[in-house]
């Protein structure tokens, strides 16, 4: 495996390991099971002949809150040691200065499925994310890029962007990776107070039991309330969101929508986490 910093390295190893397909996963790094489930995904796909590229970058650009960027954790060591076990072939890890010029002057918005939910709350965030991602299309050439289903959104908007611009990338998602009491894996649960952690399965114990009242019938928004008061129940979290969304486009649901989205965003303390689920009516 061979990790590198810059634009010019990424460049020269490219060169010299130019096989195809080649499968980018990009990271903001705090590696955990998740990502690793998405790198050994990309290294299937890309089978033993093609190239997995991994990306570390801790992108300020999609960064709404200052404060959550500063103490978002970096863990470089683990991460390498991790991109290696899942068979990793270059690790780009540029510093910000080396992804954006100090003038940048260019950004990249979508304008549909990033009015709603998340996009709705933190604002700039997916044009932040179209942006980096957008570059690391353009960087690092991939036939394919693996996306965890945990940002059912960013995945939705990814899919649109590479549509909508023409960029020949096969974009993959990647089922969500769970702690064994249910609760989805973040980079960001390591900064839950134990309180919260041993709280925080709640979410996921409320989705599935609103799949199955969605299933058997139960209204929508009555769901939806039943959620969020249940997690308000937890002391010092606070819910920005429970809808439940067509799962294509994000927006309401219609009765001829063929797949549903249950999606929550929730302030555990400091911490925003977000979960979802993907229902059908019976
Ligand atoms: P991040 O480092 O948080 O930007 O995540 C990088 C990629 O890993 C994104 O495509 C995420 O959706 C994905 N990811 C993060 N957590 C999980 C998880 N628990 N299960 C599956 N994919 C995940």
């Amino acid at each position: 495996m061979q990790c590198v910093h810059t634009k010019s390295e990424l460049r020269q190893a490219l060169a010299v390991q130019d096989q195809q397909p080649r499968v980018l996963v990009p990271t903001m790094g705090a590696l955990h099971a998740g990502h690793a489930s998405l790198m050994r995904q990309g290294r299937a796909i890309a089978g033993d002949k093609g190239l997995l590229v991994a990306t570390i970058f801790l992108n300020p650009v999609q960064f709404d809150n200052a404060g959550d960027l500063q103490a978002y954790p970096t863990t470089p060591e683990s991460d390498l040691a991790l991109c290696e076990e899942c068979g990793v072939d270059i690790v780009f890890m540029p510093k910000p200065d080396e992804m954006y010029a100090s003038d940048r002057s260019m950004s990249l918005e979508e304008n549909y499925l990033s009015t709603v939910l998340c996009g709705a709350k933190r604002p700039g965030h997916f044009a932040g994310v179209c942006l980096v991602v957008h570059k690391l299309f353009n960087l690092v050439q991939p036939t394919d890029a693996v996306f965890g289903k945990k940002d059912y959104q960013q995945l939705a908007i990814l899919r649109r962007m590479v549509r909508d611009m023409d960029i020949p990338v096969t974009i993959h998602g990647a089922e969500i990776v769970r702690e064994d009491d249910g609760l989805a894996l973040s980079s960001r649960n390591v900064r839950l107070t134990a309180a919260h952690r041993s709280a925080a399965p709640m979410i996921q114990q409320s989705l599935q039991l609103a799949k199955s009242q969605f299933e058997q019938g139960m209204d929508a928004e009555a769901i939806c309330a039943e959620v969020k008061f249940g997690l308000e129940l937890i002391v010092g979290v606070q819910v920005d969101y429970v809808s439940i969304v067509d799962a294509t486009d994000l927006h309401d649901l219609e009765a001829d929508s063929d797949l549903a989205l249950l999606a929550v965003a929730a302030y555990f303390g400091e911490v925003r986490l977000i979960d979802n689920i993907e229902m059908k009516r019976a």
